[in-house]
């Protein structure tokens, strides 16, 4: 019996408690110093609890659980629900000072009936018997105008026929004039970001060409709640806005959104994806950006109250009281993520949709598919990832993006590290040891 390749061990943040992590059994325990010693010595007193939990473990039988939920994790996938992008144009009235797709041509013509017509055929052969929903996406895709309008109402019009639901990702700028034809139909929710209250907020989303935009998002979310649409608000941050989060907090807590029950949150990362960031200075890595998390939510808890962070499985494990699953591949696109664009194109996902380069083939005029290409993409995976076969974070991490990897080294095939050790000492400490949640 020897220490299992899947154990995460360390140090819990600001605790003379460690931690151990077992993804492949499903085991996790806090350790006090002493235990913590025997298992940096590989010197284990109470051999028959660690071999139960599998943090000790025989190496063959760990590589035939291994296969196993393997298995479990290909089939559960199978099953899962596909999210299908569509975006209907790039054209976009924000002019945001992060816009990773600043550097898109920006052709300002809307898609005919044939090419909505066409995405629809096409996901309904393509992903027949598979469960699924159609997010919209931009650019921005609730642009004012009758003409951008008249494209929403299509493209809902088909998304009910075909008996799917609909979600949207908008800057949120014209959700209030929206939200009349939304409530019509079955829409999954709505993502709309702010990244600050006021100013901070219209610095970073401005209009094209000026024009402050924060009040009348939030009025759009008012407007949208009301009317029993989800709110999925989200918050890019980097070193600018990322103290502004205690102030939106208190905003969001003032206006009755976090009590709603259509209200989540998500914070995304500002960093570099497409084009380069003109101000590479203001972005956080990601351990940075949950480390400054972390310090942040201990000074003001009300944070958590707007956002409870993942910190990689912490949370999952503080509020489900068990692991979540194995997972083998953290990356949906071509397998539960698929992206499509009035041009015809199809892509891996929304981190490639639009780079012409990347495309995978095409729906409209003609069905074309570059098999080679959209096999790289489905047979990335922590089995396939030379790096990965041998980490011990593997099962928490699934890999990372293939874009972001891909961006970095050329390779599909290639890894995109999470810190997932460092996560794990700053997130159990948040929920277990601080218990501030
Ligand atoms: S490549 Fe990155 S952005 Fe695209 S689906 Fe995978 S993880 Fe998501
Ligand atoms: S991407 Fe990096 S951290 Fe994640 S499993 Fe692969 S080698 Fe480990």
């Amino acid at each position: 019996m020897t220490l299992s390749r899947h154990n995460i061990f360390s140090r819990i943040a600001d605790s003379d408690d460690y931690f151990i992590v077992n993804l492949l059994t499903g085991n996790a325990d806090i350790l006090s110093a002493d235990q913590a010693r025997q298992v940096r010595e590989e010197r284990i007193t109470d051999t028959e609890e660690f071999t139960a939990k599998g943090y000790l473990s025989d190496e063959a039988e760990e590589t035939r659980l291994f296969r196993r939920r393997y298995a479990d994790f290909i089939d559960a996938r199978d099953k899962d629900e596909v999210q299908l992008f569509f975006v209907p144009w790039y054209s976009c009235n924000f002019s945001c000072s992060y816009c990773y797709q600043e550097g898109y041509s920006n052709v300002h013509t809307t898609p005919g009936s044939e090419v909505v017509d066409a995405f629809f055929a096409y996901i309904t052969k393509e992903f027949a018997g598979r469960k699924k929903y159609i997010t919209v996406f931009g650019g921005e895709p609730l642009l004012p105008g009758n003409a951008y309008r008249a494209v929403v109402v299509r493209l809902l019009d088909k998304a009910r026929e075909s008996g799917l639901e609909t979600a949207f990702v908008t800057n949120g700028y014209s959700l209030a004039d929206y939200v009349d034809v939304l409530k019509a139909y079955a829409i999954r929710e709505v993502q709309v970001t702010l990244d600050g209250v006021g100013d901070v907020h219209d610095m970073r989303r401005p209009l094209k060409g000026g024009g402050a935009t924060f009040h009348k998002i939030a009025q759009g979310i008012d407007r949208a709640l009301d009317a029993g649409i989800t709110i999925n608000l989200r918050v890019v941050v980097d070193k600018e806005n990322l103290a502004g989060l205690t102030d939106l907090a208190r905003f969001a807590i003032a206006r009755g959104w976090t009590k709603h029950p259509k209200f989540k949150t998500q914070l995304g990362r500002n960093y570099e994806l497409h084009y380069c960031q003109t101000d590479q200075g203001k972005l956080l890595t990601r351990i940075e950006m949950y480390q400054e998390l972390y310090t942040l939510i201990q000074v003001h808890p009300e944070i958590l109250q707007f956002h409870k962070p993942a910190f990689s499985i912490a949370k999952f494990l503080f509020e489900n009281g068990s692991l979540p699953s194995p997972l083998y591949d953290s990356c949906p696109g071509t397998k539960t993520e698929w992206a499509f664009d009035y041009s015809g194109a199809i892509y891996s996902c929304t981190a490639t949709v639009g780079k012409k380069e990347e495309a995978l083939g095409t729906y409209y005029p003609f069905v074309t598919r570059n098999a080679d290409r959209i096999g790289q993409w489905e047979e990335r995976d922590v089995t396939s990832i030379a790096e990965c076969t041998s980490c011990n974070l593997r099962l928490a991490c699934g890999g990372g993006c293939a874009s972001v990897a891909s961006n970095r080294t050329g390779r599909i095939q290639s890894p995109d590290c999470r810190p997932v050790k460092e996560l794990l000492e700053i997130g159990l400490s948040t929920y277990f040891v601080k218990e501030l949640a």
